[in-house]
């Protein structure tokens, strides 16, 4: 039995099933036995692999993405660059670096990163010693001055919480035991549901809302909206999520997520226009997937410049991650882009239109 298995039952045992929230919530941040607490999680040899962590591009695109945003907003003088959730640091490490190339750009930043795991953020900082970063738990916390902030895979890991039609309301989806085991069941009506009409929902159709969303986006869009700036926020999800997306990775492979608490990456897909309602006074641009965005900056050329310098397997992987970046049938349209940034500002690079 994993450690967290033993505290949530204790939970469950003495105060009753708990919210898919609170559970997604002690699976990645519980701060003993959570999977962002305990381990390293990222890379070929942790669960999971994240975009910056397969190629260089992907960072070294994101990072001129963001350089040409400030250029085309008169290069503020004195700016925030921020990131949340940053795993192992390696995003901004390639900001950083491919955006030394930008006169003024690095020399008017302050680097921010928002992180809630103490372990991981102890990581970032000392990845990202020479830039004395400071550390942020919320984005709330984040200074009134232009912020030009990034995120990859962020948003999936905020905690859902899960409702279901029953007759003409809606109840939650709670987490219980049966026996021994961790397992979903229905409570009783919902105190407080999701803001749609139960008449709109097909019934046993899963409603899946991320309520600590909104303490991020708010934040974030005001600075934009007043003091100038950018948000890129790349994840998996769409548009509109239907149904129940939870799902966790251990070791590359999906697993029940109920099986193993704090062993695995539980997360949710992220929707995008709930996110996109969350902007304020802040300027949305329409989505894009992954791969049309990475294309528009201009990942292929820089592919094919580094692609010069290698040859044999290192060749064959600069290429493979390329595939996997870009491809449709791979990370390319699984997993989308949307970007905030000021009214009366030019719309950011890698975008079309506005929402
Ligand atoms: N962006 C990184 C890592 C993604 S994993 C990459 O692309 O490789 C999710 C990250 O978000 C981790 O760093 C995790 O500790 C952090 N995180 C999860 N929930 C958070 C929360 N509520 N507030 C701040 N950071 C959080």
């Amino acid at each position: 039995m994993t450690e967290l298995l033993a505290v949530l039952k204790k939970r469950i045992r003495a105060g009753g099933p708990i919210s898919v929230s609170e559970y997604m919530s002690a699976c990645l941040l519980h701060p003993q036995f959570g999977f962002y607490s305990r381990q390293e999680p990222f890379g070929i040899d942790g669960s999971f692999t994240t975009a910056p962590e397969i190629s260089q591009m992907f960072g070294e695109i994101i990072g001129l993405f963001l350089a040409q945003a400030w250029l085309d907003q008169k290069s503020p003088g004195e700016f925030t660059l921020a990131e949340l959730g940053p795993g192992r640091g390696t995003l901004m490490s390639d900001v950083l670096r491919s955006t030394k190339v930008v006169p003024g750009f690095l020399e008017a930043a302050n680097v921010a990163i928002i992180e809630q795991s103490p372990k991981l953020s102890r990581r970032q900082i000392s990845s990202l010693k020479n830039w004395s970063a400071t550390h942020l738990e919320l984005a709330s916390e984040l200074p009134d001055r232009p912020l030009f902030l990034i995120s990859n895979e962020f948003f999936d890991a905020l905690p859902v919480r899960q409702f279901v039609k029953r007759r003409d309301s809606l109840a939650e989806i709670r987490v219980g035991l049966i026996g021994d085991r961790l397992a979903p069941g229905i409570a009783p009506v919902a105190p407080i549901g999701p803001n749609r009409n139960p008449t709109d929902i097909p019934a046993s159709e899963v409603v899946e809302v991320r309520p600590s969303a909104e303490s991020v986006m708010r934040p974030i869009s005001e600075r934009i909206a007043r003091f100038g700036g950018v948000a890129l926020i790349v994840d998996y999800g769409d548009w509109n999520i239907r149904g129940s997306t939870l799902q966790a990775v251990c070791r590359h492979g999906k697993v029940d997520p109920f099986a193993a608490p704090g062993h695995a990456d539980i997360s949710a897909h992220v929707d995008f226009g709930s996110l996109a309602g969350l902007a304020g006074n802040a300027e949305v641009t329409a989505m894009a997937t992954q791969g049309e965005f990475l294309m528009r900056l201009g990942i292929s050329e820089r592919a094919r410049i580094l692609a010069k310098k290698l040859c044999g397997p290192a060749l064959e992987n600069h290429l493979a991650a390329l595939g996997r970046l870009t491809d449709p049938d791979a990370m390319g349209s699984l997993f989308k882009a949307i970007s905030l940034y000021p009214r009366h500002a030019p719309a950011p690079p890698g975008f079309t239109g506005g929402r």
